[in-house]
């Protein structure tokens, strides 16, 4: 594993992290000491999930707000529409802007068990993203310091429901049509895939960042069960490595340098930043910054003046 080239020239590279509401006390300790450490890494933001459905809007909300208060973070809401009216996404939308949140990733969620969606109800991404704008347009004078961000989700291996790759690239670039200013990717394992995405979405007229989502994977039921998840098959060298590992500090190292790996190569294709599925759990992650040298000033103490980083508005 080296440092890739392009960091040690000071090229920008966007850093995020996502996280996820803690869903008991204990998990909210565990949560905060990772908040902490990756707070000292100066990302450009960290992103919090929603439960399919809004399950989790209570404690979403909770920890945005205290990203927003306690910490120099900014935070990235998702917000996930389908099964939801516009009357109701409006009113959390409103709710994300009131405490302060300038940056949603307009996603659709899960469809429900039955594939059905109710009359009446948002059905695609796409239609968040053209609520959020309709509700920004509403709001507008109250929001002085600038416009929204909105991210979308991208799909390096097949969106699971989608016919095609080169169907996934048209509702890319609908998405940005519709007002997407960056997306970010679902995880993958093979760096080609990556590359075919961006190479794909650049020629379809997408013109907007698209981020490589990358996950330190360090245990084999979590890569068995991020496969179930999200119908990205993991990759089968990934798979015997950890599989064949005996200690948990072997199986931190080979995820670690896989992620690594990957998103070296990323980097190569042109990646304008990486985005790292934490679960909440700062150690991998930190690893991964470490080994890939992205600037990291406070941990690493070095960051090299012409760093520029794509700023979330607001
Ligand atoms: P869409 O872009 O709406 O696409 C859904 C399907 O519909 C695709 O197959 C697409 O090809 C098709 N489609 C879209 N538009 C059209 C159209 N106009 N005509 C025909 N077909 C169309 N889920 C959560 O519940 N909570 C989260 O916090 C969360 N965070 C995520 C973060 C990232 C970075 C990613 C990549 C995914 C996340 N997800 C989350 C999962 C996401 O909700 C699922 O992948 C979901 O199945 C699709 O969401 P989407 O926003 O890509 O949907």
């Amino acid at each position: 594993i080296e440092t890739h080239p392009n960091l040690s020239d000071a090229a920008p590279v966007a850093l995020s992290y996502e996280l996820f509401p803690p869903r008991s006390p204990a998990a909210a300790e565990t949560l905060w000491t990772t908040i902490r450490e990756l707070e000292t890494t100066e990302p450009d933001y960290v992103s919090v999930t929603y439960g399919a459905s809004g399950s989790n809007r209570d404690t979403a909300v909770e920890l945005i707000n205290r990203l927003l208060l306690e910490t120099t973070l900014r935070p990235l809401a998702h917000l996930t529409c389908v099964g939801n009216t516009p009357q109701e996404l409006a009113g959390i939308i409103g709710q994300l802007l009131d405490t302060g949140v300038r940056g949603i990733l307009a996603l659709r969620g899960d469809l429900p068990a039955d594939g059905q969606v109710t009359d009446g109800s948002l059905r695609y991404a796409q239609d968040l993203i053209e609520l959020i704008r309709r509700v920004e347009q509403r709001r507008s004078a109250l929001l002085c310091a600038g416009k929204i961000a909105v991210g979308v989700a991208a799909y390096p291996a097949r969106h699971p429901e989608s016919p095609s790759e080169e169907h996934d690239v048209e509702v890319l670039l609908a998405k940005q049509r519709s007002g997407a200013d960056f997306a970010i990717t679902q995880v993958f394992f093979h760096a080609d895939q990556y590359a075919d995405l961006l190479t794909r979405a650049r020629r379809a007229g997408v013109t907007i960042p698209i981020i490589p989502g990358v996950m330190p994977l360090t245990s084999l039921r979590r890569l068995n069960r991020l496969g179930e998840l999200t119908g990205v098959e993991p990759a089968p060298e990934l798979t015997a490595k950890l599989a064949a590992a005996d200690t948990d500090l072997e199986r931190l190292h080979i995820g670690v340098d896989a992620t690594v790996d990957l998103s070296n190569a990323a980097l190569d294709a042109g990646a304008p930043g990486i985005h790292i599925y934490t679960f909440n759990e700062h150690q991998s992650a930190l690893e991964v910054l470490d080994k890939l040298a992205l600037p990291r000033r406070g941990r690493a103490g070095v960051r090299p003046a012409s760093t520029v980083r794509p700023q979330l508005a607001g």
